[in-house]
């Protein structure tokens, strides 16, 4: 049995920059506050929609939502989800183009074999053609979502294999890319990560080994009061129940390509994955980047967040004093969330502004972790000037970012990357910039050095842990994989 509630009213296309959680308890507790805590933690991962299912006893309860997690949850919602002793839960990233109401997550499914929820991160490269497959078979899909896929390739081994964490190891000889994976069932709750292990995805333990949580970032552990236990290995699939903890490791041997974009942008500072602390990941990123890019300057400043530690590194290394230029409104979320141009240049300007204290009459170095379109950056240059800077020099904590991605994050087309289409030269005219300097592609993995992992470093080298597609593809549905 299950039931659940959604706030749904249209439809499109997919996009799986997110954030997982999954916990099981020995006994009956309030997972769905946990849930709820750890989505809270993991919401800069994404902010479009987000969802969480509860097992209560068998039965699959969920509600999933667009917005935030504090727009999709109530108290009232959160008593109707109720206790239980198994919860997954997702925070989703936003697609450009229409609302994506039906790619909400956990997906929960009804089977022969029993109800699942599941809900992952990441993005599979083989979705077109494995949906196509199933709806040749008779297969009707509600969603755009790779999830639904991967619950397909799930449930069509259970007729066959004696249990769900059998199926999916079946099904992961199946389906290609990313993914790190949570799937509940009516008595395990079973985690994944692919066996390139793209996405990151960590276990932790309660206190008095009350049970164990799975999220994507440490971070989502400790605001959970969950001690880490470790990372999940590329490849692996843990299956937690009553009967404990065990592994299945026939995916996994492959050192692993974790995205190093994780480092660079996407996780929080007080996470650490594969061992290494994104926040001092960050400071060695900046302390590169003053080594290859130095410049006479007064200042330096981060645009917040991520490139905040960035320029710390980069003030350390350099002995230019660091100071907090860029103040950011902490009510508006990331601004790459706004899928057309010209609303994500007025968020620009509503969540960023200059302090006019520390930047007027000065040479500045500003740090930031990227530059994708380059609507941001030009933008932030503006800003800075307007508030009487001298002189303006933009670092970015990243190589040219020259190449889609395949395994997960909203970068799908070439044309819209600017170091795709201009030298660094033109890029810095464009934004209107003095100098520009971007991290050396033979530095950007080494900002994570001392990690138990290898790395996926495509999107600025444009070499990919497996083959990939030439372009992304879009169906009839715009379905975007990105
Ligand atoms: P823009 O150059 O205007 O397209 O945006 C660059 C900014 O977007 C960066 O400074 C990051 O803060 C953010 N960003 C970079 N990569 C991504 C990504 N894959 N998904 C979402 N936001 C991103």
């Amino acid at each position: 049995m299950f039931g659940g509630f959604d706030d749904f009213d249209g439809f499109d296309s997919v996009s799986e920059e997110c954030g997982v959680f999954g916990i099981y308890t020995k006994e009956n507790s309030d997972v769905t506050r946990y849930a709820y805590t750890a989505l809270y933690a993991l919401q800069h991962r994404g902010q479009e929609s987000c969802g969480i299912a509860v097992n209560d006893r068998g039965i699959i309860n969920y509600k999933r939502g667009m917005g935030l997690v504090n727009e999709v949850f109530n108290k009232d919602s959160l008593d109707k989800l109720n206790h239980g002793k198994i919860a997954i839960g997702h925070v989703r990233y936003t697609t450009t183009g229409l609302n994506s109401h039906h790619n909400t997550l956990p997906i929960v499914v009804k089977h022969i074999k029993g109800p699942m929820a599941l809900a992952y991160n990441g993005n599979l490269i083989n979705s077109q053609e494995l949906r196509e497959s199933y709806e040749n078979k008779g297969a009707i899909f509600h969603s755009t979502n790779g999830a639904e896929v991967i619950a397909y390739a799930v449930t069509e081994q259970r007729l066959v294999c004696g249990s769900i964490e059998e199926s999916l190891e079946k099904a992961m000889y199946k389906i290609k890319g990313a993914y790190s994976l949570v799937i509940m069932s009516p008595k395990k709750l079973i985690i994944a990560r692919d066996p390139n292990g793209i996405r990151p995805l960590c276990l932790g333990i309660l206190p008095d080994e009350a049970g164990y949580v799975a999220v994507s970032e440490s971070c989502a552990l400790n605001a959970v009061g969950a001690k880490f236990l470790r990372d999940v290995l590329p490849g692996e699939i843990i299956v937690i129940s009553d009967k404990g903890i065990s592994s299945i490791k026939t995916h996994c041997g492959n050192k692993g390509s974790l995205c190093v974009f994780e480092y660079i942008y996407f996780a929080r500072p007080d996470s650490v994955i594969e061992g290494v602390s994104v926040h001092e990941a960050r400071i060695r990123a900046g302390e590169f980047l003053a080594k290859e890019h130095p410049v006479v300057a007064d200042v330096v400043i981060g645009v917040p967040d991520s490139g905040i530690d960035a320029a710390l590194g980069y003030s350390k290394r350099s002995g230019i004093p660091y100071d907090i230029g860029l103040v950011k409104n902490r009510y508006v979320g990331r601004t790459f969330i706004q899928p057309a141009q010209e609303t994500r240049e007025s968020t620009v300007k509503i969540k960023l502004s200059a302090m006019g204290s520390v930047v007027r009459g000065k040479r500045v170095i500003v740090i930031d972790d990227s530059i994708v379109r380059g609507t941001t950056m030009k933008i932030i240059i503006k800003i800075i000037r307007e508030a009487g800077a001298k002189e303006v020099h933009i670092r970015l904590s990243s190589p040219p970012f020259k190449n889609p991605c395949f395994f997960g994050t909203d970068i799908d087309n070439r044309d819209f990357l600017i170091a795709n289409q201009k030298t660094p030269e033109e890029i810095r005219g464009e934004i209107g910039a003095d100098s520009l300097g971007y991290l050396s592609i033979e530095n950007v993995e080494k900002v994570a050095a001392g990690a138990k992992c290898g790395f996926c470093s495509g999107c600025f080298s444009g070499r990919y842990p497996m083959e990939v597609p030439s372009e992304i593809p879009k169906d009839k549905f715009d379905l975007k994989l990105s």
